[in-house]
């Protein structure tokens, strides 16, 4: 074993990012008004929220998409769930916003039920992340899609594919049980006739599991907890955790790593995901994506009223 390929996130996510780029070019030539719009709601002034959203307004500016941020205020300015709620509402019903995103964490006091019920507020129709339970049912059902597949979760579908392997049959063991990450990832792998388990921090004999595995997915938030000795020779790695851990050598003081210790698991691996330049960059592509499909779906919606016979 000569060592892992490195599955290359940011190459894979610029591909994708072009193709977005020509859609729209290639959509506006027959529509000049045609302008994908994504709303984000943003609540305070976390700074990794904040990062967050840079990251989003870079994307979209960069691939002719309209981003607006809507910043709400927190309790202290009389803004809770009522509030946000009243603002998603807005949104849905704008015709020129074709994707709603709520940028979490909201505020404390609106707690994770009042997330859960802003997120649920979100019309599916422009539920770009994916998080809607409508969404998320449709994904996990067999026999339907979903209008949209949560990002990060498709992003690390993509990395799959792109390495050739067949997931037909396989065995694939999947770190971490959030909505947003292993259980959609979950869901895509079951689809593509992997056999799949899932792991979270109530797991006995992780270390077992992980040996079994021909693909591994490791969303768990703990840097480099996976080492290349539970990681069956030649399997593929796909790595979701970001994590900062101190770095004195760096001017921030701090370095990002994945779930898998990279140095060990890169001499094991078929395939391996670098940690920043690996999932990451796929995120916000994939968000890209849905926004301009959303786009376009509306534009059709609004053509076909136009067509329809008296
Ligand atoms: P999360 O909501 O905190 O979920 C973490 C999951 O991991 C939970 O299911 C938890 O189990 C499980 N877990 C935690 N410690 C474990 C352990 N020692 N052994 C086994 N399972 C363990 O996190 P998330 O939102 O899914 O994110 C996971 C990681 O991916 C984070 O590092 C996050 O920063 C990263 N992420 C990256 C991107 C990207 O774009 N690259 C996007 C999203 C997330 P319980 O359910 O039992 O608590």
């Amino acid at each position: 074993q000569s060592g892992a390929q490195l599955i290359n996130g940011n190459e894979i996510a610029a591909t994708l990012r072009q193709g977005i780029s020509s859609r729209i070019a290639e959509t506006r030539a027959r529509f000049p008004r045609f302008e994908p719009h994504l709303a984000i709601l943003q609540q305070g002034a976390r700074s990794d929220s904040s990062t967050y959203v840079k990251m989003k307004l870079k994307a979209a500016a960069e691939a002719g998409i309209k981003c607006t941020v809507v910043q709400l205020g927190g309790p202290e300015d009389g803004v809770g769930e009522n509030e946000v709620m009243a603002e998603v509402e807005r949104l849905n019903a704008d015709s020129d916003v074709h994707g709603i995103i709520v940028q979490l964490p909201l505020a404390d006091d609106i707690g994770r039920d009042g997330e859960r019920r802003i997120t649920e507020a979100v019309s599916p129709e422009k539920d770009v992340d994916g998080f809607h339970a409508y969404n998320i049912g449709l994904l996990s059902s067999r026999a339907s899609e979903p209008l949209f597949a949560p990002c990060t979760p498709a992003g690390v579908m993509l990395l799959l594919e792109s390495t050739g392997v067949d997931l037909r049959g396989k065995h694939a063991v999947v770190l971490g049980r959030s909505d947003i990450v292993g259980s959609p990832v979950c869901a895509f792998l079951r689809r593509k006739d992997a056999t799949v388990t899932q792991c979270h921090s109530r797991t006995e004999n992780l270390e077992h599991l992980v040996r079994q595995a021909d693909v591994v997915v490791a969303a768990i938030g703990q840097p480099r907890f996976v080492p290349g000795a539970w990681i069956k020779p030649g399997a593929v790695v796909i790595d979701v955790g970001t994590n900062y851990i101190p770095d004195a050598t760096r001017k921030s003081g701090a370095r990002l790593v994945g779930d898998v210790d990279f140095d060990s698991a890169k001499d094991v691996a078929s395939f391996l995901t670098p940690v920043p330049g690996g999932v990451g960059p796929m995120t916000v592509a994939m968000l890209m994506e849905n926004t301009v499909l959303s786009a376009q779906r509306l534009l059709e919606k609004s053509q076909q009223r136009l067509v329809k016979p008296l």
